[in-house]
């Protein structure tokens, strides 16, 4: 500010000029007062799925929420928390993709979820650290609530990942369907055993719409020696399961840079399984 104004203001002399100067002059910082002040926005609408409907919310830094339709009260819980720290907007477009992603994983595309997720609704560092971990489960294969809460650094806590499951704000992209019990039982799913199925299914386990348990086919992937065996084999018996991943076939253990064992031989075809091809069959 020029001297001469100073000097008007201690003599108590105002003109509207210095008043302009002023607020020009201030204009910057209290912008970037507002700017902290002001929540970020994030998109929120409804999206169509094989999944059924889906409400989706999507922020600066990524996907905040996919949530299963009809709304029920972790829904609301979820509301809470979304209001609280975003302003929700309407943009058609954004969320129109995620249903776009979903329905193309769904039909296959291995690399369809292109969202990046923000895991700015979940509550606890636990939960966070649970999530992320999950998020090392690879599409084709399933881990048991016990594996993860080993790989979590909660080995007793199969109740605490179980509810990180169930409180998980971005299910599918942040595969909570892959989960299962101990015993290699589908188990619960916070959208039904329905779309677990459907979404186990797109991954390429064979699973009938009411298979209880995981099919025979999958193999078991040994963390610790990166070998992958055959349901049968005489190993899994006496094997940790807190370091087991189950694999949809041997395909995906292998893509999984897992090593095939040389007991139960899981890369070759099953001697037991009948050959039906007619000679001079390609
Ligand atoms: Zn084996």
């Amino acid at each position: 500010m020029p001297n001469e104004k100073l000097a008007e203001l201690d003599a108590g002399r105002f003109s509207e000029e210095t008043v302009d100067e002023l607020l020009r002059r201030s204009r910057r910082s209290v912008n970037n007062v507002l700017r902290s002040i002001r929540r970020p926005e994030a998109a929120l609408g409804v999206v169509k799925s094989p999944l059924g409907d889906l409400l989706v919310a999507v922020g600066g830094h990524g996907l905040l929420l996919v949530h299963y339709l009809p709304a029920d009260k972790e829904l609301t819980a979820l509301i809470v928390r979304l209001r609280s720290c975003f302003d929700p907007v309407e943009d058609r477009q954004t969320v129109h993709e995620v249903g776009a992603e979903v329905t193309k994983y769904l039909a296959g595309a291995a690399q369809a979820l292109r969202q990046r997720v923000d895991l700015s609704l979940v509550t606890t560092s636990f939960q966070k650290r649970v999530l992320h971990k999950l998020q090392e489960v690879p599409r084709g294969a399933v881990v048991s609530y016990q594996a993860l809460g080993f790989l979590a650094g909660a080995p007793k806590g199969a109740r605490a990942i179980g509810n990180a499951m169930h409180n998980n704000p971005v299910p599918i992209y942040v595969p909570c369907h892959r989960v299962i019990a101990a015993d290699g039982r589908i188990g619960g799913y916070g959208g039904g055993r329905e779309r677990k199925l459907q979404l186990l299914r797109s991954e390429g386990f064979a699973l009938g719409k009411a298979d209880e348990k995981l099919p025979d086919g999958v193999v078991w992937g040994h963390k610790g020696t990166r070998i992958f065996c055959r349901n049968d084999c005489r190993t899994t018996a006496r094997v940790d399961r807190t370091k087991i991943m189950f694999f949809a076939d041997p395909g995906e253990a292998e893509h999984a840079g897992l090593r095939p064992c040389k007991i139960c031989r899981p890369d070759r075809k099953s001697e037991a399984s009948p050959d039906y091809s007619l000679p001079g069959d390609p």
